[in-house]
């Protein structure tokens, strides 16, 4: 579409960006990042580029014996915090390596047996899901030894080195997976990715869990489990993301492979932090900051940015909520209620309001007047008290949607 567009005469560009920019002090992030694109500077990379440059200048003044500012360095481990991108991606890179080029995957236990694998969770588990899982345990078992490392001897040398550290983060893990499979958002996570990658898919009339990944001891193969009665397929595709995040991720290898419902999505946050670190590898593997926030900056942040972001990516519109609640510089809050009561939020950095679950719907809030006979999605402005502890009398904008397959409404708050 991008395409379509005429390159503008420059001057008349010119004269629109001055009256449009206005001063270089009141630029915001759009209007410096469109400056740096028609100076042809990708303003993506400039900050990776920009820490090389100020180790380079720290380097030189230390070797000059010279006094190193401290704004320097204050400035390095901000901008590292946030563009860990090209040094946070070659761990995850290089264990993406050894277990799909070479089929080995560094033991983080000493385990010996699949089924050892959920025997701590099984015992929580009823008869019925623990036959499920010992079957497909058995089956795994049972498959004769992957060749693959054959293959590949030459590389299996140079990349044994060492188990990888817990130092990337989980999207840096998910970054680096969607680069090393070469996937295009959106994809779908059928079986041919998985199979390819030493991974079979099933979908398993579990009762207890929502998602559950067997795996070989040391090699890049294993089953990941679905309940098959997840109601909706962007909320089965993100438990499928979560199991492969539990995959790939160093760590991950024998606490968690049975995830209970209460374990796996986006608005989770109570949840153990190898559980929340499955979550966050999904949401950036579904949903990749970098695209979402480039919708958002175009579309603004609004319930119709939030449908479009879960068609585009093909997600769950739960998901596709709290992503641009997560990512969004604006005022923004997502809540999910259940029985008339509101059940559990997440809100934007900037949402400054104390939000409180466990209480019922507002009289004002148009949620309440949500119902599978009667009206199905409302929005429009509401008093801010109705979703908010606080004397103010001024408006949120709500939009709020029923989501009748998790008899749940979802709400999307943000200043109007
Ligand atoms: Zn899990």
């Amino acid at each position: 579409m991008a395409n379509e567009i005429q390159k503008p005469d420059p001057r008349a560009l010119a004269k629109l960006l001055r009256i449009m920019l206005g001063p270089e002090e009141e630029w915001d992030d759009t209007a410096a990042g469109l400056v740096l694109e028609l100076h042809g500077i990708n303003s993506d990379e400039a900050p990776a580029r920009l820490v090389k440059m100020i180790e380079r200048e720290i380097r030189n003044r230390e070797r000059r014996g010279e006094d190193i500012p401290s704004s320097f360095r204050e400035v390095l481990s901000g901008l590292r915090s946030e563009h860990q991108v090209s040094e946070g991606l070659r761990e995850p890179k290089a264990r993406m390596e050894q277990m799909f080029i070479v089929g080995t995957v560094p033991l983080d236990s000493s385990s010996s047996q699949v089924t050892q694998m959920f025997h701590r969770r099984a015992k929580k588990l009823s008869k019925h899901d623990e036959d499920i899982l010992k079957e497909l345990s058995d089956e795994l078992i049972s498959i004769p030894r992957s060749n693959r490392r054959v293959h590949h001897g030459a590389r299996t040398e140079r990349l044994m080195g060492g188990s990888a550290s817990l130092s990337a983060s989980p999207a840096d893990f998910a970054q680096a997976l969607v680069q090393f499979l070469d996937l295009q958002a959106p994809f779908e996570l059928d079986n041919r990715i998985l199979l390819e990658n030493g991974l079979d898919l099933r979908d398993v009339p579990a009762l207890g869990f929502d998602g559950a990944l067997l795996r070989r001891p040391g090699e890049a193969r294993g089953i990941i489990a679905v309940r098959d009665t997840i109601p909706e397929r962007g909320s089965r595709k993100f438990t499928i993301a979560h199991e492969i995040g539990h995959y790939v991720m160093p760590g991950h290898d024998v606490d968690c492979s049975v995830c209970r419902a209460e374990d796996v999505g986006v608005l989770k946050t109570r949840v153990a932090k190898i559980e929340q670190a499955a979550n966050e590898f999904a949401a950036e593997f579904l949903l990749p900051a970098r695209e979402v926030k480039k919708i958002l900056n175009q579309r603004g942040t609004s319930m119709a940015t939030c449908k479009f972001i879960s068609k585009k990516f093909r997600t769950s519109l739960t998901a596709a909520a709290v992503r641009c609640v997560e990512l969004t510089d604006s005022t923004a809050a997502v809540i999910e209620s259940r029985k008339g009561v509101r059940w559990r939020f997440r809100r934007s950095d900037r949402w400054k309001y104390f939000l409180k679950t466990g209480e019922p719907l507002g009289s004002k809030s148009l949620a309440k007047y949500l119902s599978p006979q009667g009206e199905k999605e409302k929005e429009g402005r509401v008093p801010v008290w109705t979703w908010v502890w606080t004397e103010q009398t001024w408006e949120l904008y709500e939009h709020s949607i029923l989501m009748p397959q998790y008899d749940s409404i979802l709400t999307f708050l943000t200043e109007p």
